[in-house]
């Protein structure tokens, strides 16, 4: 009786899956892409491709209502989880994207050593951990943020420009020459950091594109508006 009992169940969840809650809200059952059709209407996914100072960068969702109250619980509450969720999104965005077929590898945007700690995680590092589950790219973590660097609200653009100047290094033994480097980050917002990083990557010989789970608005779709 037992064992007909386990087929029967075994058979109804082959006919009829459990369903597994979405990463976004735990309410609704998830799609396949690990989230709800609720979710992903409210976050009003739209991929883009933009530029930067000559750069060109893809994002996924604008940076308001919904989609930042997410990426505020992630960074600022430790709901770590919704990365897992957002980081396969965005690696089955650059997997139907032809242009990112090229990438080598992806470079988490470091955090300085006292922010780590002070967070206890890299939003940005779980972001590509995510990604790389779903779309095979290795994971370059030779990129460091050397110092400190204060909010960039408020800041004029010069002051800006100091603030980032020599706050990225690459680390000796990787070799960033003629490669294909993605950017990853939660968020866009003045653009800055992902410019000063991009630069020094082109320092060393490599190709920056950029990618982010949310956009803010205020980033300059037309390329030099925002040029340091
Ligand atoms: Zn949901």
């Amino acid at each position: 009786m037992k064992l007909l009992r386990e087929w029967v169940q075994a058979l109804e969840e082959l006919l009829f899956p459990p369903e597994v809650p979405c990463g976004l809200c735990r309410e609704r059952p998830s799609l396949d892409v690990g989230a709800c059709q609720s979710c992903l209407d409210a976050l009003g996914i739209r991929w883009e491709k933009r530029v930067l100072g000559g750069y060109p960068y893809f994002s996924l969702f604008p940076y308001l209502g919904f989609g930042r109250d997410l990426i505020h619980s992630m960074k600022f509450q430790g709901r770590t989880e919704l990365a897992l969720t957002l980081g396969v999104l965005l690696g089955l965005a650059c997997r139907e994207e032809p242009e990112l077929a090229k990438i080598d590898l992806l470079i988490p945007v470091p955090l300085a050593p006292g922010r780590l700690r002070e967070r206890g995680f890299n939003q940005a590092a779980l972001l590509a951990d995510s990604i790389r589950g779903v779309w095979k790219r290795p994971i370059c973590s030779h990129v460091v943020r050397t110092r400190e660097t204060r909010p960039q609200s408020g800041l004029s653009l010069q002051a800006r420009k100091r603030n980032l100047r020599r706050a990225f290094a690459v680390l000796p033994g990787v070799r960033l020459q003629g490669k294909y480097c993605l950017i990853v980050d939660d968020v866009i917002t003045s653009g800055q950091t992902f410019y000063a990083l991009a630069r020094l990557v082109e320092q060393y010989g490599g190709k920056p594109v950029g990618l982010f789970a949310a956009r803010t608005e205020l980033v300059g779709s037309g390329g030099d508006a925002e040029k340091l």
